[in-house]
């Protein structure tokens, strides 16, 4: 995992209680910040308290204008690091990043899409709207909820959208103030036009829960619906590098084991039986060959073996680690956020897989 200083060169208050951050990267370190719709970057927030928290933020920017990377936050109640960006970022400030993951994207932007928002759940939805409509051939609808008016984050990018692209993109706002929180059969209701296209959700966790019943009334499985469940890391990895930690520590006692030996000229110590299992990594056009214990995680290993693989909660929960399987099988000891469908296609979290064959083959190409 690394992590980069990247310089805010505009910040915008979308509305209210939410605000956009722009970065700058730099030209040497573009090809690291290429990321697709939907994906997310991790920022480091200080705090006088922990020394800092990581979070998440979706990448609202669209990659194919080559424009800077672009997230929106909005204010949680009482959240710590939402406010601090909001009430601190500014240009000229530089931020720590890790580079762009996840797996909320689409495999192709030419099909038919229906896209749910609710409140800041629109800045992954964003970048995927404008994608499709500005690279694909696709036709497009955003059902759209916020509690009133003034809360709408990108009212008058998606109004310009509209108008562009009329023949292709339907927007239906539902603002609580006026319509109440919208019920199973109200998005039903909506949805029911478009119910055969792929779906994205993404909003406050009653809203996405009745989303997904909705789409099940229309007769749409929970795995054929891609959602992005927006949560604070439980865990920092601008932090703490247990992995790494736990390597250098194992690797001193080693040294200091040999040490003793040699001085007193003690029989050489047996390394400690494996099953003798391995896993290919491919990474950033590199190929690695390594020992994988049975008893170890993918990304533990990565790490341990100084691979700069990707991360960020360490606990199943944000796909930053997400990878492909080329060949063998590994399990999930926890898993939050890939979908019965990304696990059809081999994807997997580096850091909740266990070996469960003697070989295995993973990529992040
Ligand atoms: C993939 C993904 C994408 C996301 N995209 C977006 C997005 O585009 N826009 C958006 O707005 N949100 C997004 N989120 C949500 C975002 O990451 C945060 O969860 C959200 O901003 C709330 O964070 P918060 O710190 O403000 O609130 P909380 O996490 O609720 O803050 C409270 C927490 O902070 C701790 N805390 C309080 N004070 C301090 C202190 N002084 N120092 C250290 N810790 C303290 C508390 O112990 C408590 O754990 C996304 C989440 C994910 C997983």
């Amino acid at each position: 995992m690394s992590i980069h200083r990247l310089l805010v060169a505009k910040v915008v208050a979308e509305t209210h209680d939410a605000h956009s951050i722009e970065f700058e990267v730099p030209a040497d370190k573009a090809d690291l910040f290429v990321y697709k719709p939907g994906q997310f970057l991790t920022l480091r927030v200080p705090s006088d308290e922990t020394g800092s928290v990581a979070r998440c933020y979706s990448l609202c920017s669209a990659p194919h204008d080559g424009g800077p990377l672009r997230v929106a936050v909005k204010r949680t109640a009482d959240g710590y690091a939402s406010n601090w960006l909001c009430d601190n970022a500014t240009p000229g400030m530089e931020i720590d990043v890790l580079v762009p993951a996840g797996i909320f994207t689409p495999k192709s932007l030419d099909t038919d899409m229906l896209l749910f928002a609710g409140g800041s759940g629109i800045t992954p939805i964003l970048s995927i709207l404008r994608s499709a409509l500005e690279t694909g051939s696709g036709s497009v609808t955003l059902i759209y909820a916020n509690r009133d008016a003034q809360s709408v984050i990108f009212a008058s990018a998606l109004a310009e959208l509209s108008r562009r692209f009329p023949e292709r993109l339907v927007v239906v706002h539902w603002l609580e103030s006026l319509q109440g929180l919208p019920s199973v059969a109200n998005l039903t209701a909506l949805a029911a036009p478009y119910a055969g296209r792929e779906v994205f959700i993404c909003g406050p966790g009653p809203f996405m829960d009745a989303v997904a019943e909705a789409m099940a009334a229309l007769g749409r499985g929970r795995r054929e619906i891609h959602i992005e469940k927006f949560r604070s890391l439980p865990r920092n990895p601008f932090e703490v590098e247990p992995a790494k930690e736990e390597a250098e520590e194992k690797a001193a006692v080693a040294e200091a084991e040999q040490d003793e030996e040699r001085a007193g000229d003690a029989p050489p110590v047996e390394p400690v039986a494996d099953d003798g299992g391995t896993v290919t990594v491919e990474l950033d056009g590199a190929t690695h060959e390594l020992a994988w214990p049975a008893q170890k995680k993918l990304l533990d290993v990565m790490l341990e073996a100084g691979i700069d693989a990707p991360y960020s909660c360490r606990e199943g929960a944000c796909s930053a680690c997400a990878c492909r399987i080329v060949d063998g099988n590994v399990e999930l000891a926890h898993n939050e956020v890939l979908d019965p469908e990304d696990l059809e296609d081999g994807i997997i979290l580096a850091c909740q897989s266990m070996r469960r064959t003697q070989s295995v083959h993973i990529t992040y190409e």
